[in-house]
């Protein structure tokens, strides 16, 4: 059906055309924490978590996204020297191999950090994003990714105590049995945060999951900004009417 999107399992969406700037700008307005709440919300538990469980998942990980930043903020040096100092084999490729989803970058067991760049060549088109206020250029993007991956190689280190591996909440009551789950969602919020906090950005690097999505797919970016204002407005009912 022209001009609506079926998605399995909800009702009809009318997806409207996103212009670049519109996208951006609508993106760029919204806080971290809507962000947060659209992470949470692609949880496979989501549904099972109370409001109180699910502002205590976002405050922990956040959190800890942040005392990883402070970490190596302390280190001190460039984003190439704190690649040295973890011992990280980075690389660039053009694209993943099994293209049968976007990636923008990925982290593979234990050191390996690659970032692909067909993306960030086809980010490049964005003039709205060149010449911004805000760093947005190419390399603040290859940062981002890279920060965001070099979160799960932390985690990786530190699984035997990190929060986003060790937190277990209870997701299912039966009489007297509680059954306590881990919240997958929390490694995202955490990286985001991470990536964030060590690269001092004053805006959400999350407005870059809906960009560059909009490289492959306009109308799925549309969607995925309508999701993230819908699933904070809910859980946040007073905080963006504005927005
Ligand atoms: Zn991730």
């Amino acid at each position: 059906m022209p001009g609506l999107t079926t998605i399995p399992g909800v009702t009809q969406v009318k997806v409207r055309a996103c212009s670049a700037r519109e996208l951006l700008d609508q993106t760029m307005s919204l806080p971290q924490e809507a962000f947060q709440w659209h992470m949470l919300s692609n949880d496979p538990l989501y549904e099972r978590y109370s409001d109180e469980q699910r502002r205590e998942i976002i405050a922990l990980a956040a959190g800890v996204g942040q005392k990883y930043a402070d970490e190596v903020l302390a280190l001190g040096g460039d984003l190439d020297d704190v690649l040295g100092h973890y011992d990280i084999a980075y690389d660039e490729q053009s694209k993943p191999l099994s293209a049968d989803r976007v990636v923008f970058a990925q982290y593979v067991e234990p050191n390996a950090v690659t970032v692909f760049t067909d993306t960030l060549d086809k980010y490049q088109r964005y003039s709205e994003c060149q010449d911004n206020e805000h760093d947005m250029s190419r390399d603040a993007v290859r940062e981002v990714l890279i920060a965001h991956e070099l979160f799960h190689y932390l985690e990786h280190r530190d699984e035997r105590s990190i929060v986003t591996k060790n937190y277990k909440t209870t997701t299912h009551r039966a009489g007297p049995l509680r059954l306590r789950s881990r919240v997958a969602a929390m490694s995202e919020i955490a990286a985001m945060s991470f990536a964030k906090g060590w690269l001092g950005l004053d805006y959400s690097p999350n407005v870059y999951d809906v960009l560059l999505v909009r490289l492959y797919e306009p109308d799925a970016a549309t969607m995925i900004l309508d999701n993230i204002r819908e699933v904070y407005q809910d859980n946040n009912p007073q905080a963006i009417k504005a927005v």
